[in-house]
């Protein structure tokens, strides 16, 4: 319980959403809130531009910017946030889903025009499995959206949550006026702001109060009235252990680039998000209050410039207490290593940090040493579960064109899929060698990094496949006897786990219905 204190005072989140929904503009203004960031503006979008699709230095450059804004740290109100950012090109989701595996809770942004979009569906799909605590930020109501009921009828249904408003919007695109807020059941009046400033807010005793119709109009008055009456009878007082468990999530509505509504949410936010939580590990739960320290690599990044080659690992702490040059246990290679240059991230810059408690994110200098899912420890032997792998979407054969060069291929390709560029699969005995992807980006990021780092050059075929699934059967003949007779969509990924690659849903859905006795699984734990 030594460092319990710290531990109280932590917060550790992710804001996802579909590119485009506000999430760069809502990270900036909760910074700004945080007085990291002085001004507007300082907080670079990651976002590769459409444009740019094939322009994979670009691409880099993007990243480059990526990783220095990849933890954003900052304190609000006595509270200590640790901010994940997430890249938002598909192509990257990967990165996005094992960063998702590093945070304690999530905001999702939604966009009030687009409502429930492709992303938006997939990463919560990611928070589901995990339970993450969900809070819901629907933003650019200062445009014509969707009629706010329909909206929430849309994500509930789409991304099956339960949404519970806590702030009610009075109509949104120009007569946009702005937000009751059902917990406090205060009025605040929308004001197009970019500071963080304390905005017009109006103190109701109750709803019926002549105030609210000489500031709204009549006609808005008695619909917020009409709204909150349905929309509290439906939901009552939020329950924090539902949200908790992931099953509430706690709506707002708003405006980022306004900074209308930011503020509200961000205030419930310091109440209700969890602090960092105990963690399932191969052997026993690590309880967050341990004194013993221990964490786990969710996210690599390398560096494309050859003049610095180095990669950072990103540790997140989940027990006890990180320090600098103080040896811990890493449990793979089963050695003990140490770190003179940990880098803790406060917004835009990089600092060297001497300690780091459960939630806190370390950037650790790493020459090769580290693979996703990796554990240090003071010298216990267990590794942290729930960092699974996903089916890849895209697969493509690797071609050598260069025999001399086989060596250093298998080990570029070793090494970058450890860092988790992608994902590698070997069919029939090791000599096809399958790699797999969420989006095409990735094969040129592969393609360039072989021959500028390993000077091995390599093309791509593509495979006709739409998924990898795992298979496992209680029974090890049946498996046996399906991996022989299906052998030409067999293959095995680099832990030795065999998967079946399927051409199409209509195959995978045939499979499983002619062998009952197989299971199929869209994700594997990388340990
Ligand atoms: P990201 O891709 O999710 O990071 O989205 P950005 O934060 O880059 O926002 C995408 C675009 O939407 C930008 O042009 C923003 O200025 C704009 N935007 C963000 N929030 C709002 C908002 O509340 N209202 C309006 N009208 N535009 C917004």
């Amino acid at each position: 319980m030594k460092y319990h204190t710290e531990i109280q005072r932590r917060r550790t989140f992710a804001i996802i959403s579909h590119p485009d929904a506000g999430k760069t503009t809502l990270t900036e203004k909760l910074l700004l809130f945080g007085g990291a960031i002085q001004t507007a503006g300082a907080v670079k979008s990651n976002k590769i531009k459409k444009h740019a699709t094939s322009d994979f230095m670009e691409i880099e450059r993007q990243r480059g910017i990526s990783v220095a804004t990849s933890v954003m740290t900052f304190e609000y109100q006595g509270i200590l946030i640790n901010l994940l950012d997430t890249p938002g090109h598909k192509d990257f989701a990967e990165d996005t889903y094992r960063t998702l595996t590093a945070v304690d809770s999530v905001i999702l942004v939604v966009d009030s025009v687009n409502g429930v979009e492709d992303q938006t569906r997939r990463l919560m799909e990611v928070c589901r499995m995990r339970d993450t605590p969900v809070i819901v930020f629907i933003n650019k109501m200062d445009r014509d959206g969707k009629n706010r009921f329909d909206l929430i009828e849309e994500i509930e249904k789409e991304l099956s949550i339960h949404l519970h408003p806590l702030t009610w919007p009075i109509n949104s695109g120009k007569d946009f006026k702005g937000v009751y807020n059902l917990h406090d059941k205060n009025l605040r009046l929308f004001t197009a702001s970019t500071k963080a400033e304390e905005e017009d807010t109006l103190h109701l005793e109750d709803l019926s109060s002549p105030v609210l119709d000489q500031r709204l109009g009549e006609r808005d008055a008695a619909i917020l009235r009409e709204d909150v009456e349905l929309v509290d009878g439906v939901h009552g007082e939020l329950n924090v252990e539902d949200y908790l468990a992931g099953q509430v999530a706690p709506v707002f509505f708003g405006s980022a680039v306004n900074n209308f509504g930011v503020k509200e949410m961000l205030d419930t936010f310091i109440r209700i998000a969890p602090i960092p939580r105990s963690r399932e590990t191969s052997k026993r739960v690590v309880d967050v209050e341990e004194d013993r320290f221990s964490g786990f690599i969710f996210k690599i990044h390398a560096n494309l410039d050859p003049k610095h080659r180095d990669r950072i690992a990103f540790l997140r702490v989940c027990s006890g207490k990180f320090e600098r040059n103080k040896y811990f246990h890493h449990v793979r290679l089963d050695k003990d290593v140490r770190f003179s240059n940990p880098y803790s991230f406060l917004a835009r810059s990089k600092d060297v940090i001497e300690e780091a408690y459960p939630g806190d994110v370390v950037g650790l200098f790493d020459t090769g040493n580290f693979k996703i899912g990796d554990t240090l420890t003071e010298g216990e032997d267990f590794y942290f579960t729930g960092i699974p792998s996903f089916s890849p979407e895209i697969f493509k054969e690797v071609v050598n064109k260069d025999p001399m060069k086989t060596k250093q291929l298998e080990k570029g390709l070793m090494q970058l899929t450890d860092e988790g560029v992608a994902q590698l699969f070997t069919q029939f005995g090791g000599n096809k060698k399958i790699i797999g992807c969420v989006g095409e980006l990735q094969f040129e990021v592969i393609q360039y990094r072989l021959l500028q780092e390993y000077g091995a050059s390599v093309e791509f075929r593509a495979q006709p496949f739409y998924k990898a699934c795992w298979i496992t059967s209680k029974d090890p003949k049946k498996l046996q006897e399906f991996t022989r007779f299906k052998s030409s969509n067999i293959a095995e990924d680099k832990d030795g786990h065999e998967v079946y690659l399927a051409q199409s849903e209509w195959f995978l859905n045939t499979e499983r219905t002619n062998n009952p006795d197989i299971e199929f699984h869209f994700t594997s734990e990388i340990h």
